[in-house]
């Protein structure tokens, strides 16, 4: 028996090895990994730039409260300042915590305590972040939520038109709902939610955890649809090492003074040498725009490819967070694809989601596709 809480629902594979896009299990089985840790390791394992910045930072010093300077801290801070609508950035290790601190903020700063999310959100596991999250699995069994979060229908717009009241802190959404179903907001929506936060004088809070650090090919996914004020970041911001940021706008920046908020492990030296050299990697001239061009590039192969089968419903993204939606649940299509060599996630039952290292090559595509048309294939004439 393991001697692990079972909160998760493991494969029976552990992986050994990492190096790129592809993985090594205990058996010295490769399989190309189009999982990267949940849209973590964007930039692929042991990506050596992040590699020898952390080795580097562990010559020196690993860590120190934040009760001293940390001049990587303040470095990598002034990346995503300089890079992003944000003028002041709070670091911590985790989504959840991005988030929880995000609520915070947003309820200090308005004074108010309302906040409103959406149906399939994820917003991570702490009690106000599950509070946060529009599923209702995720919250079952913990007894009283944290009050005054309510879930409107995602992608819809007359949803949106019905809040009202002074009550409201924030809303909180996701450009391209994750966890979800790889489910994107259309333009309208999102600029409709972003009325309506200036409507009733609250908030608007982008969970960008899953979308952020390049995932859909901007270093954000909400540039160029929404003016945030708050913006959350984890996953891909240190490739592996533990990082989290909350992000917002110079008008917050009274509401957070000393003893507001915290964190011991939060920015330290170890992490920020991460973070730094992902930030660096991502905002290298051109890299963004390969990220887009290259995903967009995907989707249409992956349409032409396999859009005509008939267990595939839709395929849908931004840059490298894919979705394909099938007719019929996909937990054995993804055995199925794990046992051909690709790592793929589930999303909701219905949902193949590929997250793919955002620099994969377009070889590691074409590996991945092929895979993919033979087991869509198979399934295929299984099922008509
Ligand atoms: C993964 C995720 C979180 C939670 O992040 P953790 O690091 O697991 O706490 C929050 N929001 C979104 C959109 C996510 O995808």
């Amino acid at each position: 028996m393991s001697s692990l809480f079972p909160v998760y629902a493991r494969w029976d594979l552990s992986i050994e090895e990492g190096k790129g896009a592809w993985v090594k299990d205990s058996e010295g089985r490769q399989y190309l990994d189009f999982i990267s840790g949940i849209a973590v390791c964007s930039l692929g394992h042991q990506y050596q730039p992040v590699k020898d910045a952390v080795a580097a930072q562990l010559e020196k010093v690993w860590h120190v409260s934040n009760l001293f300077g940390i001049r990587l801290q303040e470095e990598a801070a002034r990346l995503i300042t300089d890079h992003s609508f944000a003028d002041a950035v709070f670091f911590c290790s985790s989504g959840a915590e991005a988030n929880e601190a995000a609520i915070k903020l947003a309820r200090k700063h308005t004074g108010k305590g309302r906040i409103a999310t959406f149906a399939q959100s994820f917003h991570g596991r702490t009690f106000a972040t599950m509070a946060a999250t529009g599923q209702e699995k995720v919250r079952t069994g913990y007894g009283e939520m944290l009050p005054s979060f309510e879930y409107l229908p995602y992608n819809d717009l007359s949803a949106l038109d019905g809040l009202t009241g002074s009550g409201y802190a924030a809303i909180m959404l996701e450009v391209v709902q994750g966890e979800g179903g790889v489910v994107p907001g259309t333009a309208a929506f999102l600029k409709k939610a972003e009325e309506t936060c200036r409507r009733l004088g609250c908030l608007l809070i982008v969970d960008e955890v899953q979308t952020g650090i390049g995932r859909t090919g901007k270093l954000f996914a909400h540039e160029g649809l929404l003016q945030p004020d708050i913006v959350t970041s984890a996953k891909g911001l240190g490739n592996g090492f533990p990082a989290g940021a909350m992000l917002g706008k110079k008008e917050l920046i009274p509401s957070f003074q000393p003893g507001s908020h915290g964190s011991t492990f939060g920015g330290n030296p170890l992490a920020m040498a991460a973070v730094k050299a992902v930030l660096e990697t991502v905002l290298a001239p051109g890299f963004l725009e390969n990220v887009k061009l290259a995903g967009s590039h995907f989707i249409q192969q992956l349409k032409a490819e396999l859009g005509h089968l008939p267990i595939v419903k839709d395929i849908r993204g931004k840059g490298m967070m894919i979705g394909i939606e099938c007719t019929g649940p996909v937990a054995e299509l993804i055995t199925e694809l794990r046992e051909k060599g690709l790592l793929v996630l589930p999303a909701g039952e219905k949902v193949i989601r590929l997250l793919p290292p955002i620099n994969c090559t377009e070889e590691e595509r074409g590996t991945a596709l092929t895979i993919m048309k033979e087991v869509l294939g198979v399934h295929s004439k299984l099922n008509v």
